[in-house]
């Protein structure tokens, strides 16, 4: 009954979406703001008449928005349903295991691996250095590759990498394989390398509404790069599904993607917060990574990360804990505003350290 292919699928595991009561809810980089009033606005007067028709299998209004925000073309922008699904994309257009493996950090978003399994694409991961940042030396030195991916921020760290790095990382590569950057949290702090993209055909910026946007629940990711690059992701989703953005989804990011005061405000807010926290885990004596994301990964030295994650549950207030080698005693904590924020100080001030 069951192909052999998927008798050998591991599938991702997303953080937990509880149905059954309400947490303070800090462990799926969720925004704590609404978006945009003018999506809001928008919502009140919707006409159900839209939903009539199949949305606009070119995503023209939308990548002409998103051109316009990062100052790019509209022909070097691709969209997918969820950043995830641009990632799936990309693997499959992008990587074999012709000049080598897929290169990625250990440790990162936990999806890449799930993809190179999906699509039969070997990898090799390369560890973070001691102070768990980014080893882009270790990249370059491998000559083998049929391509890199990397968030930056990278998660669940939360630590970026300068511009120049990636830049001497591109210089590096050969120009015949795609590096993919992972700009998922690069709203919160960090430098995007969409600059670079005109200078490296085989760069692709990959984003998503979900965090910075506070978009998680329409489910809309782009990315930008060459538009032989864009062209070649829109060869895998038409061969896929022509239409994986939903037309209310492609409204709705246009409203989103021109409201750039609003989204700045909301982003302000919450690295200020952000260090607000940090301040507080600091004097608690925890151990925190530097963030330049939307969460933090923090653990207190002597008390297992598992334990903690069980004792704020009990509480009320959800994180995310990764039981793996290496990251089990730390907390990637999601920015929630700054009552929850205080809220959580206040139960580890009692109780966790
Ligand atoms: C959240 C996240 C994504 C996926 O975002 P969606 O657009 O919601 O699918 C991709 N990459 C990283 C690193 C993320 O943290």
């Amino acid at each position: 009954m069951y192909s052999q292919r998927l008798q050998k699928l591991t599938p991702y595991v997303p953080g937990e979406q509880p149905q059954d009561r309400t947490y303070i809810k800090l462990n799926t980089n969720e925004n704590p703001y609404p978006p945009s009033p003018r999506v809001t606005e928008f919502l009140k007067k919707a006409d159900a008449t839209l939903m009539r028709r199949y949305p606009d299998p070119l995503f023209s209004e939308l990548r002409s928005a998103i051109a316009g925000r990062y100052g790019v073309s509209p022909g070097q922008v691709f969209i997918g349903n969820g950043s995830d699904e641009v990632l799936s994309f990309a693997f499959y257009a992008f990587f074999d295991n012709i000049n080598g493996p897929l290169l990625f950090p250990n440790y990162t978003y936990s999806f890449y691996p799930v993809y190179c399994d999906f699509y039969g694409i070997q990898y090799t991961k390369i560890p973070l250095d001691k102070e768990y940042r980014l080893d882009i030396s270790a990249f370059i030195s491998r000559k083998n590759a049929c391509g890199i991916i990397f968030p930056n921020p990278n998660a669940p760290t939360g630590i970026a990498v300068s511009l120049e790095k990636i830049r001497s990382l591109l210089d590096q590569f050969p120009k015949n394989r795609v590096v993919i950057v992972d700009e998922a949290y690069v709203d919160f702090g960090s430098t995007s390398a969409v600059s670079l993209i005109d200078d490296f055909p085989n760069l692709l910026i990959v984003r998503t509404a979900s965090k910075s946007m506070s978009l998680a629940g329409m489910r809309l990711g782009f990315a930008m790069g060459n538009e032989a690059l864009v062209k070649a992701l829109f060869t895998v989703k038409d061969s896929v599904n022509s239409y994986p953005v939903n037309s209310l989804t492609q409204k709705i990011g246009v409203l989103a993607m021109k409201d750039n005061a609003y989204y700045n405000d909301i982003t302000q807010k919450i690295i200020r917060t952000r260090e607000r926290f940090i301040r507080a885990l600091d004097t608690f004596g925890w151990r925190c990574l530097p963030s330049s994301a939307n969460f933090v990964f923090a653990g207190k030295p002597g008390i297992s990360g598992k334990k903690i994650y069980e004792s704020l549950k009990n509480q009320g207030i959800l994180v995310r804990h990764f039981d793996v080698n290496g990251l089990r005693d730390f907390l990637r904590i999601t920015i929630g505003t700054d009552e929850e924020m205080d809220k959580l100080t206040a139960v580890i001030r009692q109780k966790l350290c």
